[in-house]
């Protein structure tokens, strides 16, 4: 059987040089970080490695990196640890309503514990108009987290026009980068946060790894607490093989990144033209060109896309309705709900990732099975009558 994978989004396979990288670690380097004799030092050479390898892609320091368990836990550390670090000089955060449920959810807990949260609004791209930032911002602002690239949409935010903003009034600015890093180029000092978040799994490392960036000078709380690693901000043993295979993964983003970006630019705009023209009420989520390079979307209306996904598994294609973090959840997604969605088209969704392992012959064959999959499924919804006008027309979309 045909085995496509069309979800790097939700995760990507690792590379085998990154494999290889972990090896080592996994038999006879297996050193505890903090231990002093030598096969202890030679496991902290490796991470500090790493450790480079990884602020290399993003323009920081190495001391600026703090190796964490991934693209969540450096979420969770950058909104509550500010939070509580700030708490006596305000008690206000904004961030936006499309966000990653990773920096929603520790918002919401903030707002449980007597802290306010503006969650602002974006137009029917998923743009954020970075007035908007600037008109929320009140005296006790303490943090803005915004993300730079959405998971669903792949819609890119102005995160430059922002950080200006935000370093302009003196306020932490955290980005979370974990679509974005190893994809599009991603540097902290033109983006001018002070954290950002970064997921070795979706760049070719393992699952496991990530980290947060903290600008020199920015103080945080610490959430884990304990035998006093990365320097006191992040307690517990170090996750050796996982970080020496990021920073493998990261070395080689930064190698490939410019090649490998305007390959799956190609690539994604075959999928948008050829669904566009072959798929008639067919609506690009996200905005058609700030967008991240290998990343499609389109929700068809009076289509069950929970559906459609086992129709192109049983063909060998592995592809998402939006976030794999909430794909076992009913509900439809929170991100194009925020975009104006009705529940049915919201439910009507197809998001296609495209990685570095993805080729032509993988889109003409999408492109080929797919229109008729979408006929058979508009044929027995009981919503669908071709002669009508699409629902989707009234919907706020980016449809070309
Ligand atoms: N932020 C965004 C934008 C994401 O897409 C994801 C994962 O999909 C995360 C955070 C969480 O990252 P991780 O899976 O490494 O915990």
């Amino acid at each position: 059987m045909t085995n496509i994978y069309f979800d790097h989004s939700a995760t990507t396979p690792v590379d085998p040089s990154v494999v290889e990288a972990m090896l080592p670690y996994l038999r006879n380097r297996y050193g505890n970080p903090s231990s002093s004799y030598r096969l202890g030092q030679e496991a902290r050479q490796a991470m500090e490695n790493a450790r480079s390898q990884v602020a290399a892609l993003i323009g920081a320091h190495p001391d600026e990196i703090f190796f964490t368990s991934g693209g969540t836990e450096a979420d969770n550390m950058a909104i509550l640890g500010t939070a509580y670090k700030q708490w006596e000089k305000g008690r206000h955060l904004i961030t936006t309503a499309i966000e990653h449920r990773a920096v929603l959810e520790p918002c919401k807990f903030l707002r449980s514990q007597g802290f306010e949260v503006t969650f602002l609004p974006v137009d029917e791209s998923g743009m954020l108009d970075p007035q908007e930032v600037q008109q929320a911002i009140r005296k006790d602002t303490i943090l803005i987290s915004i993300m730079h690239a959405n998971n669903e949409i792949g819609t890119i935010q102005p995160v430059e026009e922002i950080g200006a903003i935000a370093e302009e009034r003196g306020i932490t600015f955290h980005c979370d980068a974990v679509q974005s890093a190893g994809r599009i180029p991603v540097d902290v000092n033109r983006i001018k946060c002070d954290l950002l978040s970064i997921s070795s799994h979706k760049l070719y490392g393992p699952k496991g790894a990530g980290c947060l960036y903290l600008r020199k000078g920015t103080k945080i709380v610490p959430l884990i607490t304990g035998g006093g690693q990365e320097r006191d901000l992040r307690g517990g043993t170090e996750n050796l093989p996982g970080i020496v295979g990021f920073g493998r993964a990261t070395e080689l983003a930064c190698q490939v990144l410019d090649q490998s970006r305007w390959e799956l630019v190609f690539l994604r705009d075959r999928i948008i033209e050829g669904i566009s023209e072959r798929i008639p009420n067919s609506i690009l989520n996200g905005h058609r060109f700030q967008r991240l390079p290998g990343h499609v979307s389109f929700s068809f209306a009076n289509v069950d896309g929970k559906a459609l996904l086992s129709m192109l598994d049983e063909k060998g294609i592995a592809a998402s309705n939006g976030s794999a973090c909430h794909s076992d959840s009913p509900g439809p997604s929170h991100v194009l709900k925020a975009l104006g969605y009705s529940d049915e088209l919201a439910k009507s969704t197809l998001r296609i990732t495209l990685g570095r392992d993805n080729n032509d012959h993988q889109v003409d064959y999408l492109l080929a099975i797919l229109p008729d999959m979408i006929e058979a499924l508009r044929d027995i919804s009981p919503e669908f009558r071709p002669e009508a006008e699409c629902p989707c027309q009234d919907q706020p979309s980016s449809q070309n």
